[in-house]
């Protein structure tokens, strides 16, 4: 029989034991001082204009403090993340480095857990099945799933024990959205659809005004989202009472819409005097991510820039919806890490409109006074940060 397990949901009571590693390896002392001269740098025909909120979020910093105090405190013990414990490589690797094993590397595929393992949950959280796993296995949990991701949990909860589906606005491969959407199976009755974006709430919404499908029609939206909804999801059955709810870090401005396409659907179907009976909605984007992308319409709104570079990992949902934001607006370049820029005229990055990494030339203006826009993604520690700051001056100075 297996012992039943400890789980640490507040910390491990050695933070400030860990303080001066976490310090050393994420901080920078550079980018305090250019938030102090009120978030710009400037030097010779260079301007740098940081965005007022950037990099490390709460739900990070916690996860990454939690992590580091796990490997302190069990020393002697095995620690895993089930994971990537946030999308930034180079955390990761700095985690491995202290000796942390990931339980997705292909050498553990065969790794049997047992209750003298310790495993650290991530800050985008587990699914339902996943935690059921590791506690039956006994193993010491460090959970860190980010308070917001929590609150998102309880809304889906609520609408699965009411009888709503969960409509999540969110990506089905995410991390997150899979351990979201587990929540709205916890219910007997409980079904999730996700929609990644408006076009396919838009699928969704025409099946929803139009009535019961045609068994063509059927087919073919249970083809479309086939990876995107809960075993047994009969669009005829399901679409009828819809909750909306998101993943935390996806675009503000397109999650408000995705809901209210789902209102208007439901009103068009059902009527006006059947919408509160049939329809909710809780905007679920955290407020970390909020506060990014409000400080980027910012910058851009405030500022003359000429281009915008963004930093964090390709997989990072949170960045690519910063880069999103900036593309709109001026040429930007979503860099993984300081090695995206390659050099004064080569710069690596993942374009917004292909969605695939590209070299490209020419990204920095080789004469005249130039001002660039600089934000993070909230997986990137400052200390790249810095980097990025040191090489553009580098760079704008070998090419004047
Ligand atoms: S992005 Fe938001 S939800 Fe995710 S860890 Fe950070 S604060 Fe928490």
């Amino acid at each position: 029989m297996s012992s039943s397990p400890v789980i640490f949901r507040r910390g491990l009571d050695l933070k400030h034991e860990v303080a001066g590693v976490l310090a050393e390896s994420y901080h920078s002392d550079l980018i305090d001082q250019i938030k102090a001269a009120g978030y710009r740098f400037e030097t010779g025909r260079l301007t740098i204009l940081l965005a007022h909120e950037f990099g490390f979020c709460y739900g990070v910093d916690r996860a990454v403090d939690y992590a580091y105090q796990a490997r302190r405190r069990f020393p002697d013990r095995s620690v895993f993340l089930t994971g990537e414990i946030i999308h930034n490589p180079h955390v990761n690797d700095q985690l491995r480095a202290q000796g942390i094993r990931f339980l997705t590397d292909p050498i553990e595929s065969e790794t049997a857990l047992g209750p003298s393992d310790v495993v650290i949950l991530p800050a985008f959280g587990v699914t339902v099945e996943e935690l059921q796993r590791l506690t039956g296995a006994g193993c010491t949990l460090v959970d860190t799933t980010c308070g917001s991701v929590l609150n998102v949990w309880k809304n889906v909860s609520r609408f699965a024990r009411e009888g709503f589906t969960s409509v999540i606005h969110g990506k089905y491969w995410h991390e997150e959205t899979r351990a979201t959407a587990s929540q709205a199976l916890r219910a007997p009755s409980g079904h999730y659809l996700v929609v990644l974006d408006r076009a396919e709430a838009a699928v969704a919404c025409q099946y929803i005004a139009g009535g019961p499908g045609s068994p063509a029609s059927r087919a073919a939206f249970l083809e479309r989202f086939s990876n995107a909804i809960s075993p047994g999801f009969d669009p005829d059955e399901h679409l009828s009472q819809v909750g909306c709810a998101n993943q935390t870090t996806m675009l503000s401005t397109e999650s408000v819409a995705v809901g209210d396409m789902f209102r208007e659907a439901i009103r068009a179907r059902y009527g006006e005097a059947q919408l509160a009976a049939r329809f909710r909605a809780f905007d679920t984007i955290c407020s970390a991510t909020q506060d990014r992308q409000d400080a980027v319409v910012q910058l851009l709104a405030e500022k003359p820039i000429d281009l915008m570079l963004v930093i964090g990992g390709y997989n990072s949902s949170n960045t690519c919806n910063l880069a999103r934001i900036c593309a709109e607006k001026v040429p930007t370049y979503h860099i993984a890490n300081p090695d995206g820029l390659m050099s004064a005229r080569a710069i690596r990055y993942r374009s917004v409109s292909s969605k695939s990494e590209v070299v490209g030339e020419g990204w920095l203006p080789a004469e005249g006074s130039v001002s660039v826009g600089l934000t993070s993604g909230a997986s990137t520690p400052d200390n790249l940060v810095e980097v990025v700051v040191r090489k553009l001056v580098d760079y704008a100075h070998t090419l004047s």
